[in-house]
């Protein structure tokens, strides 16, 4: 499958990419694994696309005023690598090593991930459990946006026209804050069919996503409500399973019928409340 014709742009500086936004149909382009098939088969038709995969200030990650920050062009073997997601988001970590394949994880950004929305992706619930914001940029300047307002709907997300991410920014954790994330990985791409991802702080407060079960990542408010500030024993995490994704309108594909993977968010609920508990 061959793309149609289109322009092709190499930023160099933030400011320079958002320029060209305005350029007409114009496409940022990162890592490329979800926007190349996606040319290839025509779904997209840009006439431009902008490679952010080279500028510096997009790249990166640190610890400034009680946050880590991922740059937006951070790849997944950057991240895999660092120290600070080491010791402070294993999570994050864990499941970079385990999405794809190297080629993935070698180009793959957190930025690209999180601007597609896909309803599989792991990224989506991995920032939801960190309670992140998503800071953006477009010609009026930056703004965040809270992880739990950026996905709204099959890849949707609150990104405005002409905007770009320029870094995922997450609460320092807690000193023992435990994380996990687990997935029912589709055989062939390594997707979520199911994901579940959970933070749990020293106080007992517990953040839990899920990935792959609906249109868009969610946190799931009655699962967290059933564990918040109780010892994780059998029964809370029973009764948290019994309150998973109710009420949620569920994905039904040739992968997995809406009442599978309505079991599976079960399943994998309790995977990650038992390995922080
Ligand atoms: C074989 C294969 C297996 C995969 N397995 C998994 C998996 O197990 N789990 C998983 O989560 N994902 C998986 N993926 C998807 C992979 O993670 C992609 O790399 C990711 O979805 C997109 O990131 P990217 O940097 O490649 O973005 P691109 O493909 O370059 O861009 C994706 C979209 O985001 C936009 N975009 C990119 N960066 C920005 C930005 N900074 N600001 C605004 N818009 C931006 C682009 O315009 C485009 O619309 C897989 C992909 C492949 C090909």
């Amino acid at each position: 499958m061959i793309p149609t014709a289109f322009d092709y742009q190499k930023a160099s500086t933030v400011d320079e990419a958002i320029a060209a936004l305005t350029d007409g149909d114009v496409k940022i382009l990162a890592g490329g694994h979800s926007l190349l098939p996606a040319l290839k088969l025509r779904l997209n038709q840009p006439s431009k696309l902008v490679n952010i995969a080279g500028i510096e200030e997009l790249k990166g990650i640190k610890e400034e005023d009680g946050e880590i920050v991922i740059g937006a062009a951070t790849t997944y073997h950057d991240i895999v690598k660092n120290d600070i997601i080491k010791s402070k988001l294993s999570f994050f970590s864990d499941s970079a090593s385990r999405i794809g394949d190297v080629q993935v994880r070698n180009h793959g950004t957190i930025g690209g991930s999180l601007a597609h929305a896909d309803p599989s992706a792991d990224w989506t619930a991995l920032v939801l459990a960190a309670d992140a914001a998503i800071e953006v940029k477009g010609k009026n300047g930056k703004r965040r946006i809270k992880a739990t307002e950026f996905f709204t709907g099959l890849f949707s997300t609150a990104l405005e026209e002409g905007e770009i991410i320029t870094a995922v920014r997450i609460p320092s954790p807690a000193e023992g804050t435990k994380t996990a994330y687990q997935k029912f990985p589709q055989p062939a791409s390594r997707f979520a069919m199911v994901g579940c991802a959970v933070l749990r702080k020293p106080d007992g407060v517990t953040n839990i996503a899920f990935t792959g079960v609906s249109d868009n990542a969610f946190r799931d408010a009655a699962a967290e409500q059933a564990v918040a500030g109780k010892p994780l024993d059998d029964a809370t995490i029973e009764a948290a399973a019994n309150a998973a994704a109710e009420g949620v309108s569920i994905l039904s594909d040739h992968y997995a019928a809406a009442d599978y993977r309505k079991h599976l968010a079960k399943v994998y609920l309790k995977k990650v409340l038992h390995a922080v508990a």
